[in-house]
């Protein structure tokens, strides 16, 4: 038999201090860029987590954040599980009902805000009565004027602080350590508990040399929010890893960000696509210097091919596509393209990047098509269920987790096709996916290659009722400033033609302003369903 050391989110940073104590964390504040050592950091660490435990936080209790990417935010994701708590990182910008929500459904006895982010929080006093107490992570020597009251200074609490607190040791790894809720396409946002256990394995896969492949040798630029799923977990493995972290801060730019690449010579960051998109137009107007880069990742929403392709070619920095959600930690699927398969032509393996990949080691996957497993031919499609370690198997009080988490097995409301390779397609989500005469077309390519037309800014493929098929797809189409009112809708019919099944094209365009989005950027074909949801029954009858 073997030993059965618990799994402990604080052992992490410990390893930092101990073994990468000279390594740094540059981080962008509202006052600019400093830099802290893994020495620094982890002695601010313990000053908070003594400092939290004075103020009465227990075993147990939530404890929330609502602030940006920086060392703070950082200090907090260690010093909240170092006093037994939980930290809850909030999406700040979610509504500010859903954020109330969340607060009060996690029950949250504090809450760490960024200075430029407590105007929303001061909007929301009278709707969060539990909240005990606020902490402000501000660069200011004073504190503003404020009516959430009591209103503690970061730094000035972190001089109260013992600097050699000891974490406890003899946890239990499957004690709560962080939580997140997802951002709400339908109703109110559910929340996901992570453990010790599932945070510590989650990271540990970030470090594969087949995964993330997070190291030492890594700078690490977490782009992607520390309140969306957690940066996805790089901000715990980079501090284990011992990698250089680059933290950007409160509302940057793509300029910013491709400043920070070229100063601080970033191997590896990782964000959502229409970060890609904005980076990728300034690194077309103006010269930088991203030698440094051994990858970007990119989730969250599909990548497309284009963007994948320009990447690689024009810029020369791999790209690697990924997919989670907030219930998986998230990373659970990545491209790796594997050694034979360099022999492909370029386009080909093109299309196995632009696929979301296949799961990473510890993570099972099965896909049930309407004839149970569906075949891996890269054509018939079912829905993604998932299950490992590092995967929630309930939501937080909610009656919810029925219907999502059955017989062991995360069903992910993703429709997917799978390869020979074992690779995955997103090809929609089940709720957006097109049931037209019995047959299943997917939104997702559809949009794609709206999006290809040049004349079109963006596009959003929905199921609405008709009469005879059930549904038929709609498309809902935004054109470029200097195309409206110029392209008749025939000819972007016309260029679909050639590229789908006679069945799958729309029958008809929505010319629109602007498509509505969620608070992560996603398409809220929801509201899209409910605006149009006459509209083949109308047609149809005039
Ligand atoms: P929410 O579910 O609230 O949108 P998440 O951030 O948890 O928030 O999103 C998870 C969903 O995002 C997945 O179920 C999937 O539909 C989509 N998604 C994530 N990564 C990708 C990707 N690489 N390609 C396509 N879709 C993705």
């Amino acid at each position: 038999m073997m030993m059965n050391v618990p799994f402990r989110v604080t052992s992490m940073l410990e390893h930092a201090e101990w073994y990468f104590a000279k390594k740094e964390v540059t981080s962008r504040t509202m006052s600019g860029i400093r830099k802290f050592s893994y020495r620094e950091i982890g002695e601010r660490t313990r000053r908070l987590s003594s400092a939290l435990k004075r103020l009465g936080v227990q075993k147990g209790e939530r404890v929330g954040t609502l602030a940006w990417n920086h060392h703070r935010h950082l200090e907090a994701y260690f010093a909240i599980p170092g006093v037994e708590a939980v930290l809850h990182t909030i999406n700040i910008r979610l509504s500010p009902q859903h954020i109330a929500y969340i607060i009060n459904h996690a029950d949250d006895q504090i809450l760490f805000v960024d200075q430029d982010i407590l105007p929303l929080v001061e909007a929301l006093k009278d709707h969060i009565p539990n909240v005990k107490a606020f902490i402000l992570m501000t660069d200011e020597d004073e504190l503003p004027q404020s009516p959430l009251q009591p209103l503690y200074h970061y730094e000035k609490l972190l001089e109260t602080g013992d600097p050699a607190y000891e974490f406890p040791q003899n946890v239990d790894e499957n004690d709560p350590v962080g939580m997140c809720y997802t951002s709400a396409t339908t109703g109110n946002p559910k929340g996901v508990t992570y453990t010790h256990r599932s945070t510590v394995l989650h990271s540990m896969s970030l470090g594969l040399a087949d995964g993330g492949s997070v190291s030492e040798s890594d700078v690490l630029m977490p782009v992607v929010p520390m309140f969306h799923v957690n940066a996805w977990g790089l901000p715990y493995a980079a501090t284990w890893f011992g990698s250089k972290q680059v933290m950007p801060g409160p509302r940057f730019t793509p300029q910013l960000l491709a400043e920070l690449i070229e100063m601080e010579k970033v191997t590896f960051a990782a964000g959502v696509p229409t970060i890609w998109m904005g980076l990728l137009q300034e690194l077309e107007q103006n010269s930088y210097d991203t030698s440094s880069i051994r990858a970007v990742i990119c989730g969250g929403s599909a990548a497309p091919k284009g963007m994948i392709k320009t990447f690689e070619e024009k810029h020369n920095i791999p790209f690697m596509h990924a997919y989670g959600m907030t219930e998986t930690s998230p990373l659970v699927i990545a491209t790796r393209l594997k050694t034979y398969q360099s022999d492909l032509d370029d386009e080909a393996k093109l299309d196995y990047k632009a696929k979301q990949g296949y799961v990473v080691q510890g993570v099972e996957m099965k896909v049930i098509g309407a004839n149970g497993e569906v075949k891996w031919d890269g054509h018939e499609m079912g829905e993604l269920l998932l299950r490992s370690n590092w995967i929630a198997d309930e939501y937080y009080n909610d009656d919810r987790t029925e219907g999502t988490f059955n017989d062991g097995w995360l069903h992910t409301g993703d429709v997917v096709t799978v390869d020979e390779e074992g690779f995955v397609k997103i090809v929609d989500r089940t709720k957006d996916l097109i049931k037209s005469g019995g047959e299943w077309i997917s939104s997702v390519d559809l949009e794609n290659a709206i999006m290809a037309f040049p004349d079109v800014f963006e596009a959003s493929v929905i199921a609405v009722p008709h009469p005879e098929w059930q549904e038929r797809p709609l498309a809902c189409v935004v054109l470029k400033p200097e195309a409206k009112g110029k392209v008749p809708k025939e000819d972007i019919v016309e260029f679909l033609r050639p590229q789908f099944a006679k069945w799958w094209i729309p029958d008809d365009i929505v010319f629109m302003d602007e498509i509505p989005k969620t608070s992560v950027g996603k398409f809220l074909k929801r509201t899209l369903r409910d605006q149009l949801k006459d509209h083949y029954m109308t047609t149809a009858k005039s």
